[in-house]
């Protein structure tokens, strides 16, 4: 009988978890590929002075800097999806980050001058890749790849655990979910979606899935309060502050967690209007947008994902919108 085999970790700042079902006791093939995580985690981390994003935030301005395949993979896909959304997700973002320290010990309100200073140098244009090399443009200016490192991340261990033969098995890195196959039993996996306005762990509905990635952007996954507001982490670039459009967390479904991740942040900028129009562009992807309307509390799900999602709860109205046929 196939066991279920699991290993945990903390890294990039985020608990992450890699199960699996297999015949055979393969810990040591999830510890590898837990291995993985870390490895990327010390070339992305924009925390560590020894990352190869901060070597490139400190030559910004100044010089081209070679990069591992991994990063230069990362940003291909960063500045990908930067163009694709009009820049609503946006790598550069790394000085607005810094101002407010939003998840840190510290975290504060920046005063003004500063915060103009800052969104001034965001911008994804000045992010120059040219072959193996890449470079800021601008002094001051520093990439921030929180927004799709977890779910590329994700990608790469689902491929390195494909690759020694694991058929089932799910990825989590803090919520960046990524299934391969189904559960042993046959039966598609079951991921919780985590209701923006409970304590962490209650699910609001859950959606079945196989080889597929869920990702989450909310504003519950890191902020602070000041005077009773409550300050989240995803910034709108043309602002500095972080969004308020109603929205509480959009979910991304799609085959690559890295597009998932860099959308789920994305679309959550664009607020849901937008995203949906967007959608409706974009094949292979669905989404599930959670809302604050007045008091009541909206679940919007793609029509697709009718079947897919069940609620956990019913004080709340559920709506769907018509997507992308692929
Ligand atoms: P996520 O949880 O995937 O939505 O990512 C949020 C993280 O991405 C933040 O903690 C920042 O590090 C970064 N971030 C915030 N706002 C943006 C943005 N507009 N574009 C790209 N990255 C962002
Ligand atoms: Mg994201």
């Amino acid at each position: 009988m196939p066991q279920l085999i699991r290993v945990d970790g903390f890294l990039m700042g985020t608990f992450v978890q890699i199960s699996a079902y297999t015949t055979e006791n393969r810990a040591k093939t999830l510890q590898k590929g837990m291995n993985e995580v870390a490895h990327l985690d010390a070339l992305f981390s924009a925390h560590r002075s020894d990352s190869e994003i901060s070597l490139l935030n400190a030559r910004a301005g100044d010089s081209f800097v070679v990069l591992a395949p991994e990063t230069n993979a990362l940003l291909k896909k960063a500045l990908y999806w930067a163009q694709k959304t009009g820049g609503a997700f946006d790598p550069t973002i790394g000085p607005v980050v810094a101002l407010w320290q939003i998840g840190a010990a510290n975290p504060t309100i920046p005063h003004n001058i500063p915060l103009q200073r800052a969104i001034k140098r965001v911008s994804y244009r000045d992010l120059v890749l040219s072959n193996d090399a890449v470079m800021l443009r601008h002094e001051e200016q520093a990439l921030d790849l929180g927004g799709i490192a977890k779910g590329f991340a994700a990608d790469h261990v689902a491929s390195f655990l494909k690759s020694q033969g694991i058929k089932s098995a799910l990825i989590d890195l803090g919520g960046n979910v990524v299934a391969i196959g189904k559960r042993a039993d046959g039966k598609p996996w079951q991921i919780g979606i985590q209701d923006p306005q409970k304590p962490r762990g209650t699910a609001i509905g859950s959606v079945s899935i196989a080889n597929r990635s869920v990702v989450t952007s909310g504003v519950y996954e890191r902020y602070f309060e000041k005077n009773g507001k409550r300050y989240h982490h995803i910034f709108s670039p043309k602002t500095g502050y972080p969004v308020e459009n109603g929205l509480l967390s959009v979910t991304i479904l799609s085959d690559s967690s890295a597009d998932g991740d860099a959308l789920s942040t994305a679309l959550f900028v664009m607020g849901k209007r937008s995203a949906i129009d967007f959608l409706k562009k974009t094949p292979g992807v669905e989404a599930i947008f959670i809302e604050k309307r007045g008091d009541k509390t909206i679940i919007t799900l793609s029509e697709k994902l009718n079947k897919q999602f069940t609620p956990r709860t019913t004080h709340y109205a559920l709506e769907t919108f018509e997507g992308k046929n692929p």
